[in-house]
């Protein structure tokens, strides 16, 4: 596959499993936009710029070959904008496969031009999850073997 692929998501904060999704989608896609949203139902607490940040620090190695951006609008409405027509997504366990296809199926309808690609979490990285991060940070525990050295920074400071 050729083009740009767009990679949405809270990444609140990116961790070793999103990068692991980056870098697999590069080898398939030219170039990923990784796009840093807000969702409703997960904890907003960490400022969208910050969250940015943290990704373009986390996926410097990748070069020019990926885009750190925010976004608040439709996804399809951001997909068009772009000129993609591919949303990657990682997939670990039954319910994101659940919480994927309902996605899916609403944005079929919205936009019946757009395709996805669901990777499958590499197993080193299957039970890793930004919310787990927070937990563990949050009680003062070690992040190190699970997000990128600026994150774990990030954490240690309080900020
Ligand atoms: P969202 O709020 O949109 O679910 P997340 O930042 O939690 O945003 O996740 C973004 C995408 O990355 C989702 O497709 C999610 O399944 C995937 N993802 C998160 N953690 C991992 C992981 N450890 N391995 C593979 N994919 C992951």
């Amino acid at each position: 596959m050729t083009g740009v692929v767009v990679y949405p998501g809270s990444f609140n904060p990116i961790t070793y499993g999103h990068r692991d999704i980056v870098e697999r989608a590069l080898q398939l896609f030219d170039s990923v936009i990784v796009a840093v949203g807000t969702s409703a139902d997960k904890d907003p607490a960490t400022y969208l710029a910050t969250r940015i940040d943290l990704c373009r620090q986390a996926l410097a190695e990748f070069g020019d070959r990926v885009e750190v951006e925010g976004f608040n609008v439709l996804l399809v409405d951001y997909m068009r904008a772009k000129g993609s027509r591919c949303v990657v997504r990682g997939l670990r366990t039954m319910s994101d496969f659940d919480y994927e296809y309902q996605m899916i199926a609403m944005n079929q309808t919205l936009a019946p031009d757009l395709e996805y690609v669901l990777l499958p979490t590499s197993r080193q990285w299957s039970f890793l999850s930004s919310s787990r991060v927070r937990e563990i940070a949050g009680l003062g525990g070690d992040i190190s073997d699970f997000v990128h050295p600026a994150v774990a920074a990030h954490y240690a400071s309080g900020s």
